[in-house]
Formats: structure tokens, sequence, C-alpha cells
């Protein structure tokens, strides 16, 4: 979530998570006021988890999320509970044990005081609504912001139905990819689809996550792997997923999705059917959320006046987790705007930058080698991977994790860490002025 200053938010800011087709005939579920104090342009993940916080602060100022889309996200959020979901009560399944497959093996995990949850945004945004009743923070839906402006001492917020002006804006449009990766940067398209199973016969373990099983694995290119959420033992999210360095992809999900339906449960065509689908492409990259400001990546945040500029990156680079990360953050951003304070960026620990950054190499450089990492991260204990996972890491922790997993290939992206960071050193400001990035579409350089 970042702080806006002045930005056209057309159709090419829109994010590949949050697409939304044309704007409803006018704002769903509120009236659209003309002065408020906080605008929150995205009714997402951070900007429900701000909002909520927002009005648990019992301020008068008034605030107002306009979300795009009219209808219900089909998204689900998972992560390891932490205590941060400030809506618990939207929640739908939790498990406390899972598993990642591999051919060499299938390592289990559990963590009984950090259960991994699972929680729909529909009920989200419905938990929401109910919270919100009666305060001063107004949720309307089906009203795409088009355009921030600074207007004076406020913004000038345009939308299809109207103006709104508002003495701070935050930007909540979500994660999205930036169109070109700067020199010694790595990002790869977390891409997937996802779909919610029902099955004629109990066939699904609703005691265990599948968090990976690279039964779809590329030998020769990319990270392939499927997830299984099982809600019960006849209804499963079964989600084919790839990393790729490439911003195409030309693989087939679906296919892959009834693949593995058939191989790992033996259920013939008509012994299972489809009743949701969602798909998304997450970004996971080293690229550091400022840096993908201006003409860099205007999406992620405007050129303008650099006046409260803050920009902060919701996903976390090496997993594409960003649920927990996005409501610990929304507790201190509606703190700093009720207290009218600049909101602060989200930054990662040092030591969590710099192993990510080893990891995203690995993961580009080495694919056919990232499902026994995978399988040798969950081989250890449940609470350290959830430690390492949450980010709540120890030192320790961390020692022990890089120790267990594969030396040789790990050791080379580590160097090639080192090599990027002396290449992004050359091109750092000369005389006072940042040099030009070079982009380079395909990022394996
Ligand atoms: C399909 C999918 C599944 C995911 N699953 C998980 C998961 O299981 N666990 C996890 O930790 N992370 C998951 N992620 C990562 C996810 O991006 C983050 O967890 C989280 O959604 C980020 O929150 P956000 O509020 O920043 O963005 P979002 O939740 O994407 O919210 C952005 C919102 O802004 C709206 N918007 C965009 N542009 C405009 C505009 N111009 N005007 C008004 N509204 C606008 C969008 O419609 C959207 O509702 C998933 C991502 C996707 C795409």
């Amino acid at each position: 979530m970042s702080t806006v200053v002045a930005a056209d938010l057309g159709p090419a800011v829109l994010p590949g998570a949050g697409a939304f087709d044309a704007p409803a005939p006018g704002p769903v579920g509120g009236v659209l006021p003309s002065v408020v104090d906080i605008a929150v342009v995205g009714g997402g993940c951070s900007g429900l988890g701000t909002a909520v916080r927002l009005a648990d602060g019992r301020s008068d100022r008034s605030v107002l999320v306009l979300e795009g889309r009219a209808g219900d996200d089909a998204r689900s959020w998972c992560s390891w509970d932490d205590g941060s979901d400030p809506v618990p009560e939207a929640r739908s399944a939790s498990w406390s044990r899972w598993e990642v497959r591999t051919d060499r093996g299938t390592s289990t995990g559990t963590d009984p005081a950090h259960p991994y949850v699972l929680v729909r945004a529909a009920d989200r945004r419905a938990a929401v609504e109910r919270r919100l009743a009666g305060t001063s923070v107004v949720l309307v839906r089906g009203t795409p912001v088009s355009r921030v402006a600074v207007d004076g001492d406020a913004f000038a917020v345009a939308t299809p139905h109207g103006g709104v002006r508002a003495g701070s804006v935050l930007d909540a449009r979500g994660p999205r990819c930036p169109a070109t990766t700067p020199t010694g940067r790595v990002l790869l398209h977390q891409r997937f689809v996802g779909q919610w199973i029902a099955t004629d016969r109990p066939v699904f373990d609703p005691t265990t996550v599948t968090l990976m099983d690279f039964a779809e694995q590329d030998q020769a290119g990319a990270v392939r792997f499927v997830y299984v959420l099982p809600v019960s033992a006849t209804r499963a999210l079964v989600e084919s997923t790839t990393f790729t360095a490439d911003d195409a992809d030309a693989f087939d999900h679906r296919a892959a999705v009834d693949r593995y339906v058939r191989r790992r449960w033996g259920l013939s065509p008509d012994e299972w059917r489809v009743e949701d689908e969602e798909d998304g492409c997450i970004p996971m990259t080293d690229v550091p959320p400022v840096a993908l400001t201006g003409a860099e990546d205007r999406r992620w945040h405007p050129v303008g006046d650099a006046r409260d500029a803050t920009v902060v990156g919701t996903t976390r680079p090496s997993s594409g987790y960003g649920f927990a990360r996005s409501n610990r953050h929304s507790a201190d951003v509606a703190a700093h705007l009720l207290a009218g304070t600049a909101v602060p960026a989200l930054v990662d620990r040092r030591r969590t930058r710099f192993l990510d950054a080893v990891f995203l190499r690995f993961l580009r450089d080495r694919p056919e080698e990232a499902p026994e990492a995978f399988r040798r991260l969950f081989a250890l204990p449940g609470p350290l991977v959830v430690r390492f996972l949450s980010e709540r890491s120890s030192l320790a922790d961390d020692l022990r994790i890089v120790l267990a997993l594969q030396k040789r290939p790990f050791l080379r992206a580590l160097l090639r860490t080192g090599t990027d960071a002396v290449r992004r050193a050359r091109d750092r400001p000369v005389g006072g002025r940042r040099a030009e990035p070079r982009p380079s579409r395909r990022n394996r350089s």
C-alpha cells in the first residue's frame, strides 16, 4: 500500500489480480461523498484490513474505500495464523498439518499454535461490511478510481461516478509485476489457476494441505507444482502454479489440474466438477517497491510531488505470500493515518531481504532443483518453518534453514547475489542523479 501523490489510474494500471471489466452503473454498497478525510483506493486484502482498523480506532475522521470491482472476488487467501488478521470471523477453514510431495519423498509439518487458515475474499468483504456498519468508514464497490491529483492541500480523486476530495489517499490497488526489471534484480512471475472441485465420492484428506506437489515439475524448465486445499472429503481447491521469468506463460494450468485429479485420486471425468475458479500472477521480486516508481514503473507509484511518498510492497519476495504481511502492516498504516503522521513503508529485515534475494536467484537459475529445496525446508520442524515463512525467524533459525539446503546451487546463487549487487552499484547515481535503469524484458542475463 502506498500514499498516492498524483496519478492517472487508467486501464493500463489495472493489476492482473484485481482486474474488473466495466464500472457498475453507480456505486455499490454506499453513497459517494464529495469530501472525506481519507480515501483508500482498492478494497482488497490491505484496503479492507486498513478500513477495519480505522473503524476500530473510533475516530470521527471520515474514510471512503473505493473498490473497482462491483461483484465478488473469487480469490481465497491462506496463511499461517500469527494473530494479525483484523477480521478472523471471516475464516472458513484451518489446518495444522501440511505436506510437500516430491519424487524423492514427502515432507510433512505441523504447528498447532499457528494453523494454516483459509479466508475467502467474498467472506472477508461481507464480514468487513458488517463491521463498518454505523462507523465513519464507508466501502463503495463498482467504483474504479481513474485519477488522483494533488489539489491544493488535498487530493482530487476521479471516478466514473463523480469526484471526491480527500485529505489523504492510500494506494491499496495491490501488488503487480513491474513492466521491466532493473539491472541486477530478479523478477519471477508466480502464475496460477486454482479450481474449486467437488467430487461424488470422498477422496480428499481434510486434515492435510498439500502446499506443493511437484508431480508437474518440468525437469528442464520452470518450477511447477500443484497446491491442494481440502475443505472436506469431497471439496478442495486444486491449483496449478508455475514460477517463471517469462512474462508470458504458455502452460495449460487447467489441463494440469485435470491430469492431477485423475492421477492422484483416480477420478474419472464424470466423478468431479469445477464449481469456481481463481487465477492470478503474483510478482516475486527483489526490486524494492520504492524503486518501481517513476520511469521504471509508473503503475506502482506515480511520479509527482514527493510529499508523503511512501510505497509498500505486500508480498514476500521469495514466496508471494502477502495476506499476513498486509494484515500486520494495516495496523501500522491505520495508526499513522489516525495520528496524521506519515505512513511508514513495510521494509523487511536486512537478513530476510538477503536470504530472499539468494532464494530468488536459486529459483530462477536452478528451477530443476527447487523441489528438493522445498522438500528439505519442509522436513525441518513445523514451528521453525512457520517462523521463517512468517518473517519471525531468529538468526539461529535462519542458519538452520541455510544448512539444510543444497550447498552447491545455493552457493552459486549467493555468488550471483553478490555480483548483482556490484552491477547495481555500478548503475548507482552519478553526480547526484540516478542513472537511467537498463530494463530487460527477460531478467536472466
Ligand atoms: C488469486 C490470488 C490468490 C492469492 N492467494 C494468496 C494466499 O493464499 N496467501 C497470501 O498470503 N497471498 C495470496 N495472494 C497474494 C495477494 O496478492 C496478497 O496476499 C493480497 O491480496 C495483497 O493485498 P492487496 O490489498 O495489496 O491487493 P489486493 O488484495 O489485490 O487488492 C487490490 C484491490 O484494489 C482494487 N483496485 C485495483 N485498481 C483499482 C482502481 N484503480 N480503483 C479502485 N480499485 C482498484 C482491486 O479490484 C482489488 O480488489 C494471492 C494473490 C492472488 C492474485
